[in-house]
């Protein structure tokens, strides 16, 4: 009957929870090992200024290279890393190895580096401390690093918002500057873009509109935009993919963008190359 059937349902869905649970254990497990074996790497996306479209910055992006397996994507294993406390140790190596990537691109070409920053980071009281490290032994000067966090890093009920506050403060007094990522896809106020400690807006896929006009996505991207422009701060949109949007941000007064447009994100190697070129590949012609 129903009552049976509801009671195997519930079976199965505890069955689930505790396969998740142990799934998530096993990936902390190998995650664990993958930082001491070393098969995390960075790729990295090269971002445009919107005024002449030449590469200005690339944003280190993390993958995970299992031996004789594919490459894992970060969002199947950063909430893992995030939940264990793993991101802490993984965080640090990547502004280790970022920073020392970046070193020689920003001297020969004068490109920023960004890197992504989870809020448990932020909780270590000696976050400051370790990205002034990083920048030391990279010598990569503090001017060039962009940290991107997210919305919910500062305003997350219950978080020593305090400690965060202060480190971004620290190093922003030092010449980093901090991006909000992924905005607009929060739940934060309007007032948190003005009272934060933040330089730039990067405005989440999300918005990217496909078409110039009729597009319900215009007028919020539009919106984010002046209201950036307002208080001064710069912007960055996600995820542009085609010339039309290049266009249109552009017209809307966007500073600079990422996206499939200008390049994908790629080994070290392969973008020293790009920025040495200093724009995207030009589209073969037939
Ligand atoms: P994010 O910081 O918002 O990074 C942008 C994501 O959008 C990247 O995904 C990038 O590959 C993708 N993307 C770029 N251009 C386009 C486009 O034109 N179209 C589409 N559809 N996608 C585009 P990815 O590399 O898979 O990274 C996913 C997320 O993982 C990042 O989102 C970031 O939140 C997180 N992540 C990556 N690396 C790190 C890291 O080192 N530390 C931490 N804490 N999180 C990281
Ligand atoms: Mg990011
Ligand atoms: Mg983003
Ligand atoms: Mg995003």
């Amino acid at each position: 009957g129903a009552k049976a059937a509801g009671k195997d349902q519930l079976v199965l869905y505890d069955r689930r929870l505790r396969e998740e649970r142990l799934q998530r254990t096993r990936t902390v497990e190998r995650l664990r090992g993958a930082l001491a074996d070393s098969e995390l790497l960075l790729h990295y996306q090269p971002l445009v200024r919107l005024a002449d479209e030449r590469f200005v910055a690339v944003e280190a992006l993390i993958r995970w290279q299992p031996p004789g397996e594919r490459l894992v994507p970060p969002d199947a294993f950063i909430p893992a890393a995030e939940d264990s406390g793993l991101i802490v140790g993984i965080g640090a190596w990547v502004l280790r190895q970022a920073c020392a990537d970046a070193a020689p691109w920003h001297q020969r070409h004068g490109t920023l580096l960004s890197v992504n920053v989870s809020p448990r980071q932020l909780r270590e009281p000696d976050f400051a401390a370790m990205v002034r490290d990083a920048l030391a032994a990279s010598g990569l000067p503090p001017q060039a690093l962009i940290l991107e966090i997210t919305e919910n890093v500062l305003v997350d009920a219950g978080a020593p918002t305090e400690l965060a506050l202060g480190h971004l403060n620290a190093l922003r007094l030092a010449g980093v500057r901090v991006a909000v990522d992924d905005f607009g896809t929060g739940y934060s106020s309007l007032a948190y873009l003005r009272d934060l400690p933040i330089d730039h807006v990067k405005i989440d896929r999300s918005f990217m509109p496909d078409r110039a006009t009729g597009d319900p996505r215009l007028p919020l991207v539009k919106a984010v935009i002046d209201l950036a422009n307002g208080l001064e701060l710069g912007t960055i949109a996600e995820g542009v993919e085609t010339a039309e949007q290049a266009v249109l941000l552009r017209g809307l007064g966007c500073e600079r963008a990422q996206g499939w447009h200008y390049a994908r994100p790629a080994p070290a190697a392969e973008v020293a190359r790009l920025l040495a070129a200093g724009r995207r590949a030009p589209v073969a012609t037939a």
